[in-house]
């Protein structure tokens, strides 16, 4: 097990948006969190990357418990998030927003070789390595808000919406990365809207209403489910 998060209450000062929510993680697997607007699914990456508290419940990775962790040292253990809305540094260049993410590495033939990937995996931002980040389009921004955490070497990526303001041919590009990202020993949890897309290439899913976990399977059986039909694909 690479992420356990058992019986989890979290939330906002008194508010509590997250409800005893359970949910494991193996490595090498491709897990989905996926629900509604306000589910309560940034809340929970959140709590898993220690920005928020854990008001009950506990939070394991790769063999510690990491709730009550500063986030600096959650993501040294090897946790990358991809924050929706991206958080890029819009003033320096596509390169050195890579560079900055791989800094957490001393190994710096490592780095050398993770860029060399990601421009692999992404070559449009190779091509435009010394433009600065906000002449980006929003796919643009996405793979390098990607690229940059994934400089860091991580064991484990949370990706926030990753299809959020995008054009659907630029989802489907990024979501099409993701078997390789997993494929170079990177587990990835994926926090999405897009029910149909993230639970077709997740091997397990849970779906998550008002902070709760009320569904979990494996993407198919999720897909299935009569339940997560109607309230989601609309059949
Ligand atoms: P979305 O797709 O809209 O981001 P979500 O499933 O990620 O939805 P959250 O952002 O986790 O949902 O929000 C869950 C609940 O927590 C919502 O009711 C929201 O209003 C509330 N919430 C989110 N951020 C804060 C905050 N900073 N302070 C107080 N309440 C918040």
């Amino acid at each position: 097990m690479l992420l356990e998060v058992k019986n989890l209450d979290s939330g906002y000062g008194d508010v509590q948006v997250l409800t005893n929510v359970s949910i494991k993680v193996d490595a090498g697997e491709i897990v989905s969190i996926v629900g509604a607007n306000g589910a309560g699914k940034s809340t929970l990456i959140r709590a898993i990357m220690g920005t928020l508290p854990a008001k009950a419940g506990e939070i394991h990775f790769d063999g510690r418990r990491i709730d009550g962790v500063e986030p600096h040292m959650i993501a040294r253990a090897g946790i990358a998030q991809v924050m929706e809305g991206r958080r890029l540094f819009g003033h320096m260049p596509v390169e050195d927003n890579l560079l900055i993410g791989g800094d957490i590495l001393r190994d710096k033939a490592r780095q050398r070789e993770n860029l060399e990937w990601i421009y692999g995996m992404f070559p449009r931002l190779k091509e435009r390595r010394h433009q600065l980040a906000r002449s980006f389009s929003g796919g643009e921004q996405q793979m390098l808000a990607i690229g940059r955490a994934l400089m860091t070497s991580p064991k484990l990526l949370l990706l926030d919406e990753p299809s959020i303001g995008l054009a659907p041919i630029m989802v489907k590009f990024i979501f099409d990365k993701l078997p390789a990202v997993r494929d170079r020993g990177i587990t990835i949890l994926l926090v999405e809207q897009d029910v149909h897309r993230s639970l077709n290439m997740s091997s397990r899913g849970y779906v998550l209403e008002h902070g709760e976990i009320v569904l979990s399977g494996t993407g198919q059986e999720l897909l299935g489910n009569e339940r997560l039909r109607a309230a989601y694909l609309g059949i």
